[in-house]
């Protein structure tokens, strides 16, 4: 199997929808061993059981913001673990109220919290636990479309989308040099807890399914498949890279829809 003796991290698991679950749940399937993190206790009882469904004991409590909770999760990993071989890092904030209306209308503070929570986390988290990575190991994040285009209401977490992929490129460089690579997979919407704060998220999901290559969302399971692949030897040739796991939905340069009679059709195809 694939990821037969390695051992990680995976932040980000709230439920058995979150994008985090779909690839833990590869990496086990592959034989990976793992840690989980929770955010606050309302999740542990959520995250307890899958960790034990992903074979794990191994449950910390972190608020990835907090500098001394990263100092600590490295201390219970390298007690727990030794050293680890890759970093799943599926998180991200941003105040519900950003998430729709003018963008213009962002304020300071929620600019903060999101470039905080969704960006710098990836910095600091990699920092804190590079003492602890093995040589060939794999670092994961995921972003979305939202960052390189406009994307309706998804405003503020746009932006901080887009200083997560300029992370991944400078965090390619620097930690190249230790033969550790950093990757992001930009997913296509998917129905979660953090999806739900975008306002008429149901609206991009059905414009996505239409005019997506493949005429369809993804799944948890094919997303957790890319990651597992990120995270592994698999990909040990691929480094500062934004992989679009999306249905092909980024190529698109022209795809709008009709709706005839409550059928939805490609408009190319009804000229
Ligand atoms: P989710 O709600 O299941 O996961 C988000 C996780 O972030 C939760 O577990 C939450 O506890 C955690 N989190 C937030 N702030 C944190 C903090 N300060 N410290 C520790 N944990 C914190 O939703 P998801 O959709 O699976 O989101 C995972 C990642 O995928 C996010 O980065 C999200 O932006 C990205 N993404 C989601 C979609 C989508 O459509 N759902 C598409 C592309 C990218």
């Amino acid at each position: 199997m694939v990821m037969n003796g390695k051992k990680g991290v995976v932040l980000g698991v709230a439920n058995n929808k979150s994008i985090a679950y779909g690839i833990a749940k590869s990496c086990y399937k592959q034989g990976a061993q793992m840690a989980f993190t929770y955010f606050n206790d309302a999740m542990l009882k959520r995250v307890t059981p899958i960790a034990k469904e992903l074979g794990s004991d191994k449950v910390y409590q972190i608020d990835a913001t907090n500098e001394n909770d990263l100092n600590t999760l490295r201390e219970n990993l390298q007690r727990d673990f030794g050293k680890i071989d890759f970093i799943v890092h599926s998180i991200a904030y941003a105040p519900k109220e950003f998430l729709k209306g003018s963008f213009v209308d962002v304020t300071k503070e929620a600019w903060d919290v999101a470039m905080n929570s969704s960006a710098y986390t990836l910095i600091s988290l990699t920092r804190a636990l590079k003492p602890i990575l093995n040589d060939n190991s794999s670092i994961l994040t995921l972003t979305y479309l939202g960052s390189v285009k406009y994307v309706p209401n998804y405003n503020l977490m746009g932006v901080a989308k887009a200083a997560l992929e300029s992370c991944v490129r400078y965090l390619a460089v620097d930690l190249g040099e230790s033969n550790i690579r950093v990757n992001a997979i930009s997913a296509g919407p998917i129905r979660t807890l953090a999806a739900s704060g975008i306002s008429d998220f149901k609206f991009i999901l059905n414009w996505n399914k239409v005019n997506a290559p493949l005429r369809k969302n993804v799944t948890i399971e094919e997303v957790g498949d890319s990651g597992m692949y990120l995270v592994s030897d698999l990909s040990k040739g691929v480094s500062g890279e934004i992989h679009y796991v999306d249905g092909g939905y980024n190529v698109m340069g022209m795809g709008a829809v009709d709706n005839k009679d409550g059928k939805v059709i490609l408009r190319y195809n009804s000229l």
